[in-house]
């Protein structure tokens, strides 16, 4: 049986812990590690280790930090085939996934970020006599917190902003998704990172809530569920930590009448059934109008019929695994309220029989329609392959519900009218609105939610500001105004 330990200082370090923790496949549910939790020795180990690590690095100079990202990145690159294999059999997700995005998404963010490192800059504001300027400095030590659908992506997400501006970070992983965050922490080593600069730690949420706890981080950077968000925001308040945090969604995406149907349901599946509907961001809320409703369902019930689901092992897979048993049994729960609550099932709707998998958490693209906006299903996100869809009859109306919602993560539009396309992307209260498209997240664009979905931004300029913090300096060329003798 394999072993995972936490990588603390530039190596893998044995856990005080007398116990360790199963990590399963999910499509297949055998255990295939066994995983060394980190508890207050090992966090307070990670901790003490990242003060130093944050020691050296921060003192180097922006290129030197921008070089070390590069060369990570390359590595990266060159390991995309054994990375995305260890993905798959973590996450369940499908391996043309695995390949296509997840390791290479990470890579293009440490590129992003090595590009930042060398670019970072403070302000010189002209004022009479004074000479003041403003300098970017790192925070110290951060933590990163993930969650299970993109681990590496995620840890790429938060350590390379991290890093790129000085500071040194401490990641913990999902508990059920613990190895490739240790393979990015031995490319960094390898890439010529200072050891403690990303430390990795393994554990549930009493590991989580130790990095939070602690005053020696000045940074908590979470990606989650808004239930754990609120925990670790209060958590965060006692030292008053900056905190950065990517939660839930329940995103709508609005289908106009003169929308090109093919694109907007081709969008409307990428959004719901990538990743087994595993998606922060997905809309799983889709309103249609009256007048095209009955010819986009028919067309997305044509096309979703063919999505392969099975073996994530499979180059032909298109939708793999559910994340665990218990989340299967979830999803599956939120598929009996919609049938409950009078939502009319027009595909899936069942766990999937795929023969030889028979131990692994897979759930049938679903679609619903009928649905209305008191449904749990439309209500709550359900993290999972299943769609709702909504009639509408006017862009007020669809504005209106699309927002009516303590969620603000993302949102998306499908028409052919320039002027309504910017005026509904105006009026939608998302952190990120896609005309024309669904789920596209590039690195250069900032990803955060507004609404309870969360604080702040990572990816792009914005990420930034959160991992720095801004100093003025006045220096006087004059006399000192003073009105005393
Ligand atoms: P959870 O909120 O259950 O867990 C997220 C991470 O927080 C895990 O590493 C978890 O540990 C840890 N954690 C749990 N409790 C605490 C605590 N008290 N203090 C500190 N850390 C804690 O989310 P999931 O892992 O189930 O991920 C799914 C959720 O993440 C969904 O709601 C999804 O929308 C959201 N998400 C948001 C994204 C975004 O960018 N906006 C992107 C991807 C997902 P452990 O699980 O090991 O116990």
């Amino acid at each position: 049986m394999e072993r995972l330990q936490n990588y603390i200082h530039g190596r893998y370090a044995a856990s005080t812990a007398n116990a360790t923790f199963d990590n399963v496949n999910p499509a297949t549910g055998e255990v295939f590690a066994q995983v060394e939790p980190a508890l207050e020795a090992e966090v307070d180990a990670a901790i003490r280790s990242a003060e130093q690590g944050f020691q050296r690095w921060s003192a180097m100079s922006g290129p030197e930090r921008g070089r070390v990202l590069h060369t990570a990145a390359r590595l990266l690159r060159e390991r995309n085939r054994e990375l995305a294999l260890l993905e798959v059999r973590d996450t369940g997700k499908p391996i043309q996934e695995a390949e296509a995005v997840d390791v290479a998404s990470g890579a293009d963010c440490l590129e992003y970020f090595a590009g930042v490192a060398s670019t970072l800059r403070g302000e010189q504001i002209a004022l009479g006599s004074a000479f003041v300027y403003t300098r970017r400095e790192p925070l110290g030590v951060c933590a990163g917190i993930g969650a299970w659908n993109y681990p590496i992506q995620i840890a790429c997400w938060k350590s390379a902003p991290a890093l790129a501006c000085g500071n040194a970070m401490v990641f913990k992983t999902s508990d059920m998704t613990p190895t490739t965050a240790a393979k990015l922490a031995e490319i960094y080593t390898e890439a010529g990172l200072p050891d403690g600069a990303f430390n990795v730690v393994h554990g549930d949420g009493r590991t989580g809530a130790l990095l939070t706890g602690d005053p020696r981080v000045a940074k908590v950077s979470l990606t989650g569920s808004i239930g754990t968000g609120k925990k670790v925001l209060a958590a965060a308040a006692q030292s008053v930590k900056r905190v950065t945090m990517e939660l839930g969604g329940k995103s709508a995406l609005i289908v106009f009448p003169d929308a090109d149907l093919h694109q907007a349901v081709s969008a409307a599946m990428l959004g719901n059934f990538y990743t087994q509907g595993e998606i922060c961001t997905n809309c799983t809320r889709v309103f249609v109008h009256d007048d095209i409703h009955d010819r986009f369902l028919d067309l997305l019930a044509e096309r979703t019929k063919k999505l392969r689901v099975g073996d994530p092992l499979d180059p032909e897979t298109q939708v793999g695994a559910l994340i665990s048993r218990a989340h299967m049994e979830r999803v599956l729960g939120y598929i009996a309220s919609g049938k409950a609550e009078g939502a009319r099932l027009v595909l899936g709707g069942a766990r999937a029989d795929v023969g030889p998998q028979a131990g692994g958490n897979f759930v049938l693209p679903t679609i619903f329609a009928d649905c209305t906006d008191d449904m749990t299903i439309v209500r709550e996100e359900i993290f999972g392959p299943v769609m709702s869809v909504l009639r509408f009859s006017d862009e007020d109306e669809a504005v209106r519900r699309a927002n009516a919602t303590r969620f603000g993560l993302a949102a998306g539009l499908f028409t052919r009218d320039l002027a309504r396309a910017h005026r509904v992307a105006a009026r939608l209260e998302a952190g990120i609105c896609w005309v024309n498209t669904y789920n596209v997240t590039p690195i250069e664009m900032p990803f955060g939610g507004m609404k309870e979905s969360g604080v702040g931004h990572e990816n792009g300029q914005a990420a930034i500001e959160h991992y720095t913090q801004l100093k003025s300096v006045f220096v006087e060329l004059g006399d000192v105004p003073c009105p005393y003798e």
